[in-house]
């Protein structure tokens, strides 16, 4: 497969076409930000391990029956993947409460969330991806409601899946987001999947091994993604 021109440049990873126009290649990257970008560094091996987890993790779903755009991987930081015609939406599920939610409404963090809370955001950097809900996705266009339906559907199908994923290994999935693209007419789960995108606590000390150990300036973060990718069964 021949990689062609860089299509887009995100925080983490990059974007190029190829001689397939069905098909794209996804590059991660060691770029590393939090906070809308504020606070940036590179984080040594990051990329390649969050290629191969992102690979095992949407591999698992697909098996599952979740479809994904998911291809193949084609390097250590390169994957293959179907390109879809994005919706410009986050969606981020809940099972114990954490970060934005706990600002947002007051709560402590920690709460077991019974049953699951649904949140969309706008992907809008200069707003500082603002919380939307399924009424302004419809009004502004954002996403047809049939396809933001079977989003949301397929978002709790992979709580089902990774919730009991997780737990079989030690670790609390807390929350995780989402994005959804459309291929062919069909909703696909995109972007990636990786410890920069949930909240993955141990089940019994309830140390953080996700990205939030980089915006608390707690260390560790790629080896705690490494503990986590070795629980789960992989090598990096
Ligand atoms: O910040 P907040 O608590 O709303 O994040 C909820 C979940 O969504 C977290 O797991 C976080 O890592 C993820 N997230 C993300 N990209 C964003 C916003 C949140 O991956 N732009």
């Amino acid at each position: 497969m021949e990689k062609r021109e860089e299509l887009y440049a995100g925080k983490a990873k990059s974007v190029f076409t190829t001689d397939n126009p069905d098909l794209m290649i996804m590059e991660f990257r060691d770029d590393t930000s939090a906070f809308d970008g504020k606070k940036m560094e590179q984080l040594d091996r990051k990329g390649m391990v969050n290629n191969k987890f992102n690979a095992f993790i949407m591999t698992a779903l697909s098996n599952a029956g979740i479809p994904t755009h998911f291809v193949e991987l084609l390097s250590d930081n390169e994957s293959v993947v179907k390109r879809l015609d994005m919706m410009p939406v986050e969606c981020v599920v809940r099972n114990i409460s954490a970060g934005s939610l706990c600002r947002r409404i007051g709560v402590e963090e920690g709460l077991e969330l019974n049953p699951p809370t649904f949140e969309l955001f706008l992907k809008n950097d200069a707003l500082g991806d603002p919380m939307v809900n399924e009424s302004l996705v419809e009004t502004f266009g954002w996403a047809e409601p049939a396809q933001l339906a079977v989003a949301k559907e397929l978002t709790f199908n992979v709580n089902d899946v990774l919730k009991k994923l997780f737990d079989d290994a030690g670790m609390l999935l807390v929350d995780y987001k989402l994005e959804f693209g459309v291929f062919n007419g069909e909703v696909l789960l995109g972007d990636e999947f990786s410890p920069d995108g949930c909240r993955l606590w141990d089940k019994e000390t309830r140390e953080k091994m996700d990205k939030d150990r980089f915006r608390q300036g707690l260390g560790g973060v790629i080896e705690a993604y490494e503990e986590v990718g070795r629980r789960l069964g992989m090598t990096f």
